[in-house]
């Protein structure tokens, strides 16, 4: 297995309800913390805009939600109807996670590097686990377990 070196994180519906009412998902500053701990470069890979996105972030971030570097994380631009893995800078799609609840976003060819995240839906219940499904297929594709396999399905 290529060495993932990019986690790739969608926004709306996987940490946050959406870009309107911002509710957080339940375990965000965790896993965020453990996104970091596993892979070099933790990116935000979202269909809403950078100036929309980051006073959510920095709301977020104040409201103890997500640690402070979360402020500034990497955020990549990009164009077309799929998150094309290709726009991140510096690596491989193959060296990338894309962390998302939506297939339509995934580029033709990069499933292997998607990792469904269950969606976070109406009306956000306090006890969602969907964040601690991904950490464990984040585990899975960043370290070797026996009979582990990357991905889901
Ligand atoms: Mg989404």
């Amino acid at each position: 297995m290529t060495k993932i070196k990019v986690i790739a994180l969608d926004l709306e519906g996987t940490l946050i309800s959406n870009a309107m009412s911002q509710f957080p998902r339940p375990g965000l500053y965790a896993f965020l913390e453990a996104c970091r701990g596993r892979v070099e470069r933790v990116v935000m890979f979202t269909t809403v805009k950078e100036s929309v996105f980051r006073p959510i972030a920095d709301l977020l971030v104040a409201e103890g939600h997500a640690p402070s570097w979360f402020r500034d994380i990497e955020f990549v631009t990009w164009e077309g109807a799929t998150k094309n893995l290709d726009w991140i800078p510096g690596v491989q799609p193959e060296e990338a996670l894309l962390v998302d609840d939506f297939e339509i976003y995934v580029h033709p060819g990069q499933e292997a590097q998607w990792l469904r995240a269950p969606f976070f839906d109406w009306p956000y219940p306090d006890d969602d686990t969907g964040l601690g499904i991904v950490l464990e297929m984040i585990l899975n594709c960043t370290e070797r377990r026996p009979g582990s396999t990357c991905g889901v399905e």
